[in-house]
């Protein structure tokens, strides 16, 4: 049986504490694709909390949206593995290109952030993913590569297991910050990413991490969408952002990427 898909909602800055309390009423927690699914929100710091107390860890997982290396100390507004773990949280994203773009994040400190969250047990979801430049320069597979390789580097096996490594090329998320008007990607062309991904995690390693390792597809995805990603051999699953900050939005992804043929 194939491994229940991820599906993660990104809620970014968006949602303020009635928001919040809004979905976490109105989310269907129970329904059967639910239990279906492994799916996480990623609220601001401040409303993880509220997530947690709202749905068991069962249903839905916590995630924190950043964090930083250092476990404790004098870092004035910043969150470490430690404290995510502390407030319920079982995953972290790592690396997104907001972070990136908006905070000058490097590769080095995505690395540094991995190996906190993991010897914290909470499981990273690197994110990563080629500019439209690169992609019209004919980079893409050189950038992929190279930010796998930075993010994993001195991560063991049997920790690169427990990793989750989200694709989203920069032109395709719908708040896109370098485009004006995000393209659609097609759920053939993130597949061959996807490949070549898995076969980069083959090289790196073994062909059993490889095989462990899920990769989750994000840009722009929605209920239309979504199940032609889902469809695909090495979409594992979904990070969704502007589609899950409304709760009967997010539950209509869940049910369409369930439609799919796969
Ligand atoms: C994201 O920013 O991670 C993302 C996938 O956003 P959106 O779904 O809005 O493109």
């Amino acid at each position: 049986m194939p491994e229940k898909p991820y599906i993660i909602a990104n809620w970014k800055m968006n949602l303020d504490g009635s928001a919040v309390e809004r979905f976490m009423n109105m989310f269907p927690v129970a329904d059967p694709l639910v239990a279906a699914s492994h799916v996480l929100i990623a609220p601001s710091y401040v409303f993880i909390p509220a997530v947690r107390a709202a749905v068991p860890e069962k249903e839905i997982a916590v995630a924190g949206q950043d964090l930083y290396w250092e476990d404790r100390g004098a870092f004035t507004g910043a969150v470490s593995a430690r404290q995510l773990a502390d407030a319920g949280c079982s995953y972290v994203i790592i690396g997104h290109s907001e972070r990136r773009a908006f905070f000058g994040e490097t590769d080095e400190a995505v690395n540094r952030k991995v190996h906190a969250a993991l010897s914290r047990r909470l499981r990273p979801i690197i994110c990563f993913g080629e500019s439209y430049a690169e992609k019209e320069a004919g980079e893409t597979k050189r950038v992929i590569y190279e930010r796998i390789v930075a993010a994993l580097q001195d991560v063991r096996s049997a920790d690169a297991r427990r990793i989750l490594l989200a694709y989203e090329p920069l032109w395709a998320i719908s708040t896109s910050t370098e485009l004006a008007q995000p393209v659609s990607d097609t759920p053939e062309s993130a597949q061959v990413i996807h490949k070549l991904i898995r076969r980069t995690i083959a090289d790196l390693y073994d062909a059993h991490v490889a095989t462990e390792m899920r990769i989750i597809y994000g840009g722009s995805v929605d209920e239309k969408n979504v199940a032609g990603f889902a469809a695909m051999d090495d979409i594992d699953g979904v990070l969704v952002g502007g589609a899950s900050v409304d709760p009967q939005s997010f539950f209509r992804v869940i049910q369409a990427y369930h439609s799919s043929p796969r």
